[in-house]
C-alpha cells in the first residue's frame, strides 16, 4: 500500500471547503454524478472513434444509499483511472492561495469548485472519508482503491475489481445524516440531475402490493437524457412543446407562445424559453428559468445571463459558454455573457415579430397576457424597444388593436392639435371612465384602453420616443378641450358672473381630507352636461408615478386636484345663476357698489406709485394702499358669506354637486345618503 500527502500548500483544506460552503454542501451530488457521466461520455467519444474495441454494456449511472453503513455510492462504466491518473487528477490539486480566494468567494460555491477544479473534493462537504475504487478501460488496467478521511494524508493499494469504472463511496459525516435519506436524494437527483445525457438509476421503480411499495426489476432512472431542448425544432410539435412545460411546470397553465434558443456561434447556446400565462402578481417571479451547462443543472437565478425583463419568462437554457464558475458580478461584465443577453433578446424579438406577422389573430388574441412582457421590455431594454415598436400593440376601447404606426395613421386627421401634436386619449377603467369615453368618441375621437399594470410608465416612455405626441386621459379635461385645435372662444359669461357661480358652488363641496377642487365655468354648449369633475394629466401623472418611484414621494403626498367644470350654456346652470341673482341682488347691491369703487381707487393708487423706487414712494401712500385692500378684501368676504348662505339653501346646486361627484366614484358615506333622501324628496 501507498501513503502520500495531498499536494496542497494549505494545511487541511477539507474543514475549509466543509466550513465556507456550507449552504451549498447538497451540490456534492451533482458534482459526483457528472464526473461519472463525463467518465461515461469519455469511453463512448473513444469507443467511437476506435480506440474503445471492448463491449460497452450496462453503462447507467447508479447512486445507491446504504443506511447501515451510512455510505452513499456512486458507480459509473467509464472510462476509470489507472493509478497514475488518480496521482495526477486527483491528488495534485493546485491550490495555491487557498484561504484567500476561500475567504473572497466564500458565498459562492460555485466559484470555488470550478475555479480550482474542486469537483471531487466537494464529496468531503459531507463525508468524513471517501474511498474511490477504479479500474481504467485500458487493457490489463489494474484496479485501485484511493481513500482519504479527510486530512491530507490519503491511502492507494491494488484491489480486485471485474468491471472497468468508477465507484465513488462517501462515508457520511454524523452532521450530514440527512443525506442517508431517499427522499432527499431523490430531491437532490431531479433538480441537479434531471437531464443529464447518461441514463442515471437511484433504486427501481415501486410498485404497490399487498399495501405496501415494493421494488420491481427495473432500474429507476431519474433523467431525460434527451431533453427537448437538444432537440432539432424542425422535428418537434406544439405538443411536445407544451408537454415539455407541463412537465417543468406542473402547477402551470399552457403557455402563451416559446422560443427555441440554438445557436453554435459566435458561443454554443441552446434552450427552450416560454411565454408563461400569468394569472396574478403573485404568479410573477423571476428564478423560473433553469440555467444548464452540457445537460448538468446550475442554477435557476439567471440575472446577467437573460436580459432583466425575460427573467419573467420560463423554460431552460444551456450553454458550455457561459462562465458558470465565476462570481456574479464577474459574469456581468464578461463580453461573452452580455453577447448572449443581447443574442436571446434579440431573438425573443424576432420571434414574437414572426407570430405577430404570421398569426396576427393569435398574437392579438393572447396580447392581453403577454403585453406585460413586451412593455417591461420596452421600459428596461433600449434595443428591444427599437424591434418590438414594430408588434407592440396598442387596444382601444371597443377591443380592437394596432401598431404603433397604424394607429398613429388612425389618429392623425382627427387629434392633431393646434401646434402639430397629435393627442392619444386613453382611458384606464372603461367603466369608472364610461362618461368620458362617451364624450371623446361622440367627437370622433378614438380612445385607448392603457389598464396594464406598466401603462403608466409607458405613457411617459412613448412620450418620449413618438415624436410630437402626447397622452391625455380622457377624464383629465371637458371632451372639447382634450384636443384643442384653436385658440378658446372667448367665455359667453363675463367674470363676475363666472365668479359669482364659482363661489356658489365651490361653497358647497364637500371637505374631503387630501382631495381639493378648483371650480371653473366654461361654455361646454347647451347638449352637455351641466357639470363634470376632470383631473389634470400632469398631476395626476406624477401622483401615479410617484407610486411606482420611491424617490417622488414628494408628489404622493399632494392633495388629489380636481377641477369642479360648470358649463354655462346648460339650462340648469344658468337657472342658478338666474336665481342667484334674483335672490341675492338686493343684499349684494350695495357690496358689488362698494367693491367697484374700492377697485377703482385700487386702481388709481397703484397708477400713481408706478415706476416709483420704493423709497419714493411715502408712508402715507403705502399705508393707503393696504387700506384700500384690506377693504377689499372685507367686502369680499361679505359676498362670500351672502352667495353661500344662499347656495346652501339651493337643492339644484347640491344636487349637481352631488352628481358629478357620484359620476365618479366619489359620493360615499353622509353625503350620499343626504343624496339619496334629497332626490327622493324632489321626486
Ligand atoms: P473536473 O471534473 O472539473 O475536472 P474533478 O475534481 O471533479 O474536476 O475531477 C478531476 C478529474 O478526476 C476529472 O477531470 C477526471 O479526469 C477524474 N475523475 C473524476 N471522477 C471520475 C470518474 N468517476 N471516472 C473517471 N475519472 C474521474
Amino acid at each position: 500500500m501507498q501513503k502520500g500527502n495531498i499536494g496542497v500548500t494549505t494545511e487541511n483544506i477539507f474543514p475549509v471547503i466543509k466550513k465556507f460552503l456550507y449552504s451549498d454542501h447538497e451540490i456534492f451530488l451533482r458534482e459526483l454524478v457528472s464526473n461519472a457521466v463525463d467518465a461515461t461520455q469519455k469511453l463512448k467519444t473513444l469507443a467511437s472513434k476506435g480506440d474503445f474495441k471492448g463491449e460497452m454494456g450496462d453503462i447507467t449511472v447508479r447512486v445507491a444509499i446504504d443506511k447501515e453503513a451510512g455510505t452513499i455510492t456512486i458507480s459509473d462504466h467509464g472510462i476509470g483511472m489507472t493509478s497514475d491518473e488518480i496521482d495526477k487528477y486527483i491528488n495534485q490539486i493546485a491550490f495555491s492561495g487557498a484561504n484567500d480566494f476561500l475567504d473572497k468567494y466564500k458565498d459562492d460555491a460555485n466559484a470555488i469548485i470550478g475555479h480550482f477544479g474542486l469537483g471531487f473534493y466537494s464529496a468531503f462537504m459531507v463525508a468524513k472519508s471517501v474511498d474511490i475504487i477504479t479500474k481504467s478501460y485500458q487493457e490489463g488496467a489494474q484496479a485501485v482503491k484511493w481513500s482519504c478521511d479527510g486530512s491530507p494524508e490519503f491511502t492507494l493499494e491494488e484491489v480486485e475489481r471485474k468491471d472497468r469504472g468508477t465507484d465513488i463511496v462517501l462515508h457520511i459525516d454524523d452532521d450530514c445524516k440527512e443525506f442517508l435519506e431517499e427522499s432527499r436524494i431523490s430531491t437532490l437527483l431531479s433538480k441537479y440531475c434531471r437531464f443529464l445525457p447518461v441514463d442515471v438509476a437511484f433504486g427501481k421503480k415501486k410498485e404497490w402490493k399487498e399495501g405496501k411499495q415494493v421494488d420491481t426489476e427495473e432500474d429507476n432512472i431519474i433523467n431525460d437524457s434527451e431533453p427537448l431542448w437538444m432537440k432539432k425544432p424542425q422535428e418537434l410539435k406544439d405538443e411536445d412543446y407544451k408537454k415539455f412545460y407541463r412537465d417543468l411546470y406542473p402547477m402551470s397553465d399552457e403557455p402563451l407562445f416559446w422560443i427555441h434558443l440554438n445557436v453554435d456561434y459566435p458561443f454554443n447556446l441552446t434552450g427552450i424559453l416560454y411565454f408563461p400565462k400569468i394569472k396574478s402578481n403573485i404568479d410573477l417571479q423571476k428564478n423560473k428559468i433553469q440555467l444548464y451547462c452540457n445537460q448538468v443543472y446550475v442554477t435557476d437565478s439567471v440575472e446577467g445571463i437573460v436580459p432583466d425583463f425575460l427573467t419573467l419568462l420560463h423554460g431552460v437554457i444551456d450553454s458550455p459558454d457561459i462562465p458558470l464558475n465565476v462570481s456574479r458580478s464577474y459574469l456581468q461584465s464578461d463580453s461573452n455573457v452580455k453577447k448572449i443577453s443581447t443574442y436571446i433578446s434579440k431573438k425573443v424579438a424576432d420571434r414574437l415579430q414572426s407570430i405577430f406577422k404570421n398569426d396576427r389573430k393569435e398574437f392579438e388574441q393572447k396580447w392581453d397576457d403577454l403585453k406585460l412582457f413586451i412593455h417591461y421590455g420596452l421600459l428596461t431594454q433600449e434595443d428591444f424597444y427599437d424591434k418590438a415598436n414594430k408588434f407592440t400593440l396598442f387596444k382601444d376601447t371597443d377591443d380592437k388593436f394596432y401598431t404603433y404606426e397604424e394607429y398613429q395613421t388612425l389618429i392623425k386627421d382627427n387629434q392633431t392639435d393646434k401646434e402639430g401634436n397629435l393627442i392619444y386619449l386613453y382611458a384606464n377603467n372603461k367603466e369608472e371612465q364610461y362618461s368620458y369615453i362617451e364624450a371623446a368618441t361622440a367627437k370622433g375621437y378614438n380612445v385607448l384602453l392603457m389598464d396594464g399594470q406598466l401603462d403608466t410608465a409607458l405613457v411617459g416612455l412613448l412620450e418620449r420616443k413618438l415624436e410630437k405626441s402626447r397622452f391625455t386621459r380622457v377624464d383629465s379635461d371637458v371632451a372639447d378641450r382634450l384636443i384643442v385645435k384653436e385658440d378658446a372662444k372667448e367665455s359667453t359669461l363675463e367674470a363676475e358672473k363666472s365668479e359669482i357661480l364659482s363661489s356658489v358652488f365651490s361653497s358647497q363641496l364637500p371637505k374631503v381630507n387630501k382631495v381639493e377642487f378648483h371650480v371653473e365655468a366654461h361654455s361646454l354648449g347647451e347638449g352637455a352636461a351641466p357639470i363634470l369633475i376632470t383631473q389634470g394629466e400632469y398631476m395626476r401623472r406624477m401622483k401615479e408615478m410617484a407610486q411606482l418611484q420611491p424617490g417622488m414621494a414628494f408628489y404622493g403626498e399632494m392633495p388629489d386636484m380636481y377641477n369642479l367644470v360648470l358649463n354655462v350654456d346648460h339650462k340648469l346652470i344658468k337657472e342658478v345663476l338666474t336665481d342667484t341673482d334674483k335672490e341675492c341682488e338686493a343684499a349684494l347691491a350695495p357690496i358689488e357698489a362698494e367693491i367697484r369703487g374700492l377697485n377703482a381707487r385700487q386702481a388709481a393708487l397703484e397708477q400713481a406709485q408706478q415706476g416709483k423706487k420704493d423709497e419714493e414712494i411715502t408712508e402715507a401712500e403705502k399705508n393707503d394702499l393696504t387700506e384700500v385692500e384690506k377693504k377689499l378684501a372685507d367686502e369680499k368676504s361679505k359676498k362670500e358669506t351672502i352667495l353661500t348662505q344662499y347656495a346652501a339653501g339651493n337643492k339644484v346646486v347640491h344636487q349637481l354637486i352631488d352628481l358629478a361627484l357620484l359620476q365618479n366614484g366619489m359620493l360615499k358615506g353622509e353625503a350620499l345618503n343626504n343624496f339619496v333622501k334629497r332626490s327622493i324628496e324632489l321626486i
